[in-house]
């Protein structure tokens, strides 16, 4: 198949049946290259849904002064990470992108002007389960980015605005962890979480659940464990991406519900 047959492929997005959506805790760079029951739980998970025409990956890791969607046809791999075995460095995912998603999303926002961008590519925050749930990289995926200067009402409301790709064959997915601090790892019990953590991870999946996602957006007056588990922003702000597009009966499921390295959850959720 030549480039401008799969140029024409994805120029066009026919409807579809309503595809979930997800937020996926991505957690160590290291799951995209050990075998874990995480990389396993991404694995089912890529096996059970249908498959997409198109991947719009919303990361933690791609801040950005406005809004930016991938427009090139090959986005690179970025290594955005220090301090891992050459192993991980040498991961290449070479999916293409689509410029037909980046045009389509930037024409179904409108409360903003979402700009193209042809500078980034997949962050690891995208291609470390891309990886496991699409070996063969045969998805096109596209990021869009997180304005770092907006609050939580602003993210909540621009993903309400992706709605219509769900029916074409869309897969949305929000990369991030509900719980991340970073600074307080605790290196001696790889497999459980401080209390607070714990009690972080149990809130905010309460409120997923019964979807209360005002109490969501205002994570900030949640107290201590909240204040402990989001210490910024950036890797909980993908999970409202998610549950904007919940629609009254689309049904919530968890998976990979545990917590690492003590202060690290990498709960993730289908929605649909
Ligand atoms: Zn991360």
């Amino acid at each position: 198949m030549k480039l401008n047959d799969l140029g024409k492929i994805s120029s066009s997005f026919p409807p579809t049946a309503k595809m979930p959506v997800l937020f996926l805790g991505h957690g160590s760079p290291m799951n995209a290259i050990e075998e874990n029951e995480f990389v396993q739980g991404f694995r089912k998970i890529g096996q059970e849904i249908p498959k997409p025409n198109a991947i719009l990956c919303i990361s933690a890791h791609w801040e950005t002064e406005g809004t930016f969607v991938t427009a090139m046809d090959h986005p690179k791999t970025i290594h955005d990470f220090y301090g891992f075995p050459k192993a991980l460095f040498d991961v290449e995912y070479p999916a293409l992108g689509s410029r037909a998603l980046a045009s389509e999303t930037k024409k179904i926002i409108t409360s903003t002007e979402v700009k193209d961008d042809h500078s980034w590519g997949l962050d690891h925050g995208c291609w470390s389960f891309a990886k496991t749930m699409y070996p063969n990289a045969d998805i096109p995926i596209i990021q869009m980015s997180l304005d770092y200067r907006q609050g939580t009402r602003y993210h909540y409301d621009l993903a309400k605005q992706l709605q219509s790709l769900r029916r074409k064959g869309i897969l949305i997915i929000g990369s991030g962890n509900l719980v991340h601090n970073l600074g307080i790892l605790n290196w001696n019990n790889p497999n459980a979480g401080y209390d607070w953590a714990i009690e972080a991870n149990e809130g905010f999946k309460h409120f997923i659940k019964v979807s209360n996602h005002t109490q969501l957006m205002q994570y900030k007056s949640l107290g201590k464990a909240v204040e402990l588990s989001v210490p910024t922003p950036e890797h909980y702000l993908p999970l409202l991406y998610t549950l904007a597009l919940k629609e009254d009966n689309d049904s919530v499921t968890f998976f990979n519900d545990k917590l690492v390295y003590g202060s690290i959850a990498m709960t993730s959720v289908i929605i649909g």
